[in-house]
């Protein structure tokens, strides 16, 4: 979108100089065409070989150097303008990038292997989103099967989370209870929070859902040591009812960010119990992907100016490299200080006998036959005493 508000930018620009231009050019060529022609009508009432007045002759003289500096003039502008033009189209290269093919390795998404792998993430993604039917079309579309024990997780978790946000609790409360010895594990607060929740939401009504609240608070029972400080807050604000919880100390209970909070909690929760990462993979991806591209589209027309193309010739590897902003960190990586690449499962960080970590391949490139010398500290060590290092 910024692209197109960019070119467009570009031709109003344009646009605003043509129409300057166009009126400029009438009004001089208009006003020069009546004074030739007036002067035609001077000249045709002298007599044939009769010599004209000499005002007359200057007059000639000055119209014709005139007529010669307009016509100038006129093609001068004229080419300015061809420039111009020439610049929208020059600023739709720029805004317009086509040739991303340079930065991806050619094959990425061919084969029918890739391409089924490809429908599938953006099938999971479509079902993620609770987008089913779009999901099922782009499953009959690209003619391949989804198993429905691959989909049900995503249609139970989008129902639930679709009752989160009208505020019915109940469907994520039973999902919870079914769960809870999975998500205890993973020392999840979720089944509190949402007895806290519908606690809360009894306590709002005031009064009159007093008693209500007093039984729902038998639930608290197997959290009273886990969350004492909490379950005090709550049962403080029981003396509150009768004015009302918003008109006492305790309304910070009823902001509406806790329901906002639950959402996300549930999200992160089930979706760790599910083996599956709390954004859609293929949102992150393309996050990233917008993120990369500029800066990779860059340095690739830097490395074709300066006929170093070649330098980046692995394509699992980026010739810069690229912050995504701490949202996209995941994982450590090592990148090896004499060899400066990243290590892989071939060639491992490996620890010197001094502390000092390098990667497996640059060992093997200064080991002399058993014996290495830190290439940081000078300290002599066999090459069998490092130790290979995982993250
Ligand atoms: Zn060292």
């Amino acid at each position: 979108m910024e692209a197109c508000l960019a070119v467009q930018r570009e031709v109003e620009k344009i646009l605003t100089k043509f129409r300057s231009i166009d009126e400029h050019t009438q009004r001089t060529l208009g006003q020069l065409i009546s004074d030739v022609q007036s002067i035609r009508d001077e000249l045709s009432g002298v007599p044939e070989n009769a010599e004209l007045p000499a005002t007359q002759v200057i007059l000639l003289t000055q119209l014709s150097k005139r007529v010669k500096e307009i016509a100038g003039r006129i093609g001068l502008e004229h080419k300015d303008l061809h420039s111009s033009v020439s610049k929208v189209g020059k600023s739709i290269d720029r805004n317009f990038v086509s040739d991303f093919g340079a930065v991806v390795s050619d094959p990425t998404f061919e084969g029918p292997e890739k391409r089924s792998q490809l429908n599938a993430v953006i099938c999971e993604h479509f079902l993620r989103q609770g987008m089913l039917d779009t999901a099922e079309q782009l499953i009959r579309d690209a003619n391949f099967s989804l198993e429905k024990t691959q989909k049900e997780p995503f249609l139970e978790l989008h129902r639930i989370l679709e009752a989160l946000k009208k505020r019915d609790l109940f469907p994520a409360l039973r999902w919870a209870e079914l769960n809870r010895e999975k998500l205890k594990q993973q020392n999840s607060l979720l089944e509190f929070k949402l007895h806290r929740l519908l606690f809360i939401s009894l306590i709002s009504h005031g009064i009159e859902k007093q008693s209500e609240a007093l039984n729902y608070a038998r639930n608290f029972g197997p959290f009273a040591q886990s969350h004492s400080k909490e379950l005090q807050i709550l049962m403080g604000s029981l003396l509150y009812l009768k004015q009302g919880i918003h008109n006492s100390p305790y309304s910070h209970l009823l902001d509406p960010i806790h329901w906002a909070d639950i959402c996300d909690i549930f999200t992160r929760d089930a979706c760790s119990l599910l083996g599956l990462s709390v954004e859609s993979p293929l949102a992150v991806s393309i996050r990233a992907g917008c993120m990369a591209l500029p800066p990779l589209l860059n340095i690739k027309q830097v490395m074709q100016q300066r006929q170093c193309s070649g330098v980046w010739s692995a394509k699992d590897e980026l010739p810069v490299e690229i912050d995504l902003g701490s949202e996209c960190r995941y994982h450590s990586v090592f990148a090896c200080p004499i060899l400066r690449q990243q290590s892989t499962e071939n060639n491992p960080p490996v620890r010197l006998l001094c502390g000092h970590v390098i990667s497996r391949d640059a060992l093997n490139k200064l080991a002399n036959g058993n014996k290495l010398k830190c290439p940081y500290c000078p300290l002599q060590q066999t090459s069998t005493s490092a130790r290979t290092i995982v993250f």
